[in-house]
């Protein structure tokens, strides 16, 4: 609806008879929402949803669902990451809100903002503002403001759309910058043509929403974000890691850089990474071997960095500013990249594996794996990552103690050695342990 509409109906609505609401609606096409929200989302959050509208306009305070949730009611896609932002007082609501549920609240009083969370869902309130940016890429200076200029800050036309929860106007579509249009067209736009300079993480913001939602950068907004891709170096490493984790959550990481690579957003990075078709293979490889405990982030980055040497992996560490993990993870995945030759003989008894391989994490291991040509090497890291790292033998420290082993270095390496025979199959039973034990015993008299 233009705004000229919007502005005519909610001056209207209040009073009119449903003939002049109607009149209006088909006049200004009014899209109302209220039927998806009710079809798409879970029937708690939606009474949640209805009951919040109801207890802010009873404070005087419009209340409207904004952004990312707003554009898969549309696509139809589920989304149940509620963004609330209310015109008016956002933590003063949030704590009016936590009576309807018994849930847990958490205020940010410094950026107005709350989050209520109850079970298993999550809903994030902020007060409507409006931002300015004293320099391209600094943090947006931020005022309270009304949801017309909240929606005008966005990073593109299908997240700056928002659905009014006021009970006069619930389920009314926001869009003043043609949001659904671009969602039809499959179109990614900025708002304004400084967008990309005020906030260059919005780069990767939109190479992101590109991929995932197999849409295209609208001709001006690529041709900005080329443009624009020096102002990245204005943006903190914690920001552009941030960004990155977001790919790497995406379910094909790899489109994205593939297109990072292409248009030269990659190399702001690091000028020797590449997001070419051997990178596509190693993620999807990776996908395959990974298993649900092993941080993904950190698997993803170690495969990006995969073709870095020892120093260049140093840069990226420190102009990402990487968690401890990940730059642990970057780092075992190097060195162990340096010992994969060993690894290629078929020979190997699993306790050499286990010895090889024991002191590297699992997203290293999986990355070596997923990069390396060697079948053998591929079928060792294996076996190293399904089995020998379960492996322990029965008998511990005290129980060598009590079978008269003195205290000390020696006693260490025998327990080293049970647990290559467990490793190896040589013992299998606690009574193997115990005879292996005594064996060497014997041999010590
Ligand atoms: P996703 O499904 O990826 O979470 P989302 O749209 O919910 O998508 P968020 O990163 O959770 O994205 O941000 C919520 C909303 O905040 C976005 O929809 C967008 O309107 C706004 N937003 C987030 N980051 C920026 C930014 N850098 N510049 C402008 N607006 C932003
Ligand atoms: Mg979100």
């Amino acid at each position: 609806m233009g705004e000229v509409g919007r502005e005519l109906s909610n001056n209207l609505c209040y009073n009119a008879d449903y003939q002049i609401v109607d009149f209006i609606a088909k006049m200004t096409k009014i899209i109302n929402l209220s039927s998806q929200i009710k079809e798409q989302l879970p029937t708690k959050l939606v009474n949640f949803l209805h009951a919040a509208g109801e207890i802010a306009a009873k404070q005087g305070q419009k209340l409207y669902l904004v952004g990312g949730v707003v554009r898969d009611l549309l696509l139809k896609q589920a989304n149940f990451d509620l963004d609330l932002v209310v015109e008016g007082d956002a933590i003063n609501l949030a704590k009016q809100l936590t009576q309807l549920k018994q849930g847990k609240i958490t205020t940010h009083p410094h950026f107005g903002t709350a989050k209520l969370q109850w079970g298993k869902w999550s809903v994030d309130l902020a007060t409507a503002r409006s931002e300015t940016y004293a320099k391209p890429g600094a943090l947006p200076v931020v005022e309270p403001s009304s949801i017309d200029s909240d929606l005008s800050r966005r990073d593109f036309t299908i997240n700056a759309m928002a659905i009014c929860l006021t009970p006069d106007h619930y389920g009314e579509l926001i869009d003043l910058h043609g949001g659904r249009d671009d969602l039809e067209h499959g179109l990614i736009r900025i708002l304004h043509k400084k967008s990309f300079s005020d906030d260059a993480t919005r780069i990767w913001r939109g190479l992101r929403y590109e991929q995932r939602l197999d849409f295209q950068l609208e001709k001006n907004t690529l041709k900005l974000l080329k443009r624009n891709i020096p102002m990245l170096d204005t943006i903190s490493g914690d920001r552009i890691r941030y960004e990155l984790e977001c790919i790497f959550k995406e379910k094909s990481p790899e489109k994205i850089l593939r297109q990072a690579g292409e248009l030269g957003v990659l190399a702001k990075l690091h000028p020797s990474l590449k997001g070419n078709g051997w990178l596509a293979g190693r993620f999807r490889q990776a996908r395959q071997l990974s298993s649900p405990d092993v941080p993904t982030v950190g698997l993803y980055l170690a495969l990006l960095a995969y073709p870095l040497t020892n120093e260049e992996n140093k840069q990226l560490i420190s102009h990402l500013r990487l968690t401890k993990s990940q730059a642990q993870t970057l780092r075992d995945t190097n060195s162990l990249k340096d010992k994969l030759g060993p690894l290629a003989d078929p020979e190997l008894t699993p306790s050499r594996i286990y010895s090889l391989l024991h002191s590297y994490s699992a997203p290293a291991i999986i990355a070596n794996e997923s990069a390396s040509d060697s079948p053998i090497t591929r079928r060792h890291l294996q076996l190293f990552l399904d089995k020998l790292r379960y492996v322990k033998p029965i008998l511990n420290g005290d129980a060598l103690l009590k079978m008269g082993i003195a205290p000390g270095p020696h006693l260490k390496e025998i327990l080293n050695c049970l647990h290559d025979a467990r490793l190896d199959g040589k013992v299998t039973s606690r009574q193997d342990e115990e005879n292996l034990v005594k064996r060497w015993l014997d041999k010590e008299k």
